[in-house]
C-alpha cells in the first residue's frame, strides 16, 4: 500500500496520469494558485464544462475531462479555508482526499496526482495538512484494489519536506 504512494516536487499540470486533482474553490470557475495553472494548461474547454456543474461544496469532489492537459481527467475538490482548526477543517480536508479517490476508483482510474490542498491561500498549516493527506490516502488504499498509483505533487520545498515527514509519521503509527 505504501508502495503505491510517490512524492514528487513538480508542476502538477505536466503530469501524465489518469487524473490530477485541482484545489478548486466553490464556484469551480477558476482562481489563483494551482487552480489557475490547471485552467491555463487545460484551455477554455475546462471552464465551459465547469459552468455546467453548479459549483462544488467544501470537502466534495467533481470530475471533468482534462481537455488540453496531459492528464485524462481533472478531479476538482474544494478544501477548507483555515479558520484556526475548530471549524471542522480537518474532517473537511480528509473528505477532499477521500471523495477524490472514491470518484477516481468509481471511474476505474488507476493513477491520480494530488496538490497540497488548502496549503496555499486557504492557509492550512502545512505539516498538519500533509499528515491528513498521507493518512487519508493510505487508509483508502488499504481498502481499495482499483487505484495503483497516488502521487503527492509538491510545488515547493516546504510542502515536499512536510510530505516526507508525513510519510515517516505514518510509518510510526
Ligand atoms: P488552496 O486555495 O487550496 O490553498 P492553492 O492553489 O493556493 O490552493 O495552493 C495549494 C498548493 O498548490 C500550494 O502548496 C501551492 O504551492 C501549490 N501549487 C500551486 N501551483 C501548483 C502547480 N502548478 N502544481 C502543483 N502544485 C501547485
Amino acid at each position: 500500500m505504501a508502495g503505491k504512494i510517490t512524492l514528487l516536487e513538480d508542476d502538477i499540470t505536466e503530469l501524465k496520469v489518469d487524473a490530477i486533482v485541482n484545489a478548486a474553490n466553490n464556484s469551480l470557475l477558476g482562481g489563483g494558485g494551482v487552480d489557475g495553472a490547471i485552467h491555463r494548461a487545460a484551455g477554455p474547454g475546462l471552464v465551459e464544462y465547469c459552468r455546467t456543474l453548479n459549483g462544488c461544496d467544501t470537502g466534495q469532489a467533481k470530475l471533468t475531462p482534462g481537455f488540453d492537459l496531459p492528464a485524462d481527467y481533472v478531479i476538482h475538490t474544494v478544501g477548507p479555508v483555515w479558520h484556526g482548526g475548530n471549524e471542522g477543517e480537518a474532517a473537511l480536508l480528509a473528505n477532499c482526499y477521500h471523495q477524490s479517490l472514491k470518484l477516481a476508483a468509481g471511474q476505474g482510474l488507476k493513477s491520480i496526482a494530488f496538490p497540497a490542498i488548502s496549503c496555499g491561500v486557504y492557509g492550512y498549516p502545512v505539516q498538519q495538512a500533509c499528515d491528513i493527506a498521507v493518512n487519508t490516502v493510505s487508509q483508502f488504499l488499504s481498502q481499495d484494489s482499483c487505484i495503483r498509483k497516488v502521487i503527492f505533487c509538491a510545488f515547493d520545498q516546504q510542502v515536499h519536506q512536510a510530505l516526507i515527514q508525513a510519510m515517516e509519521n505514518h510509518k510510526l503509527h
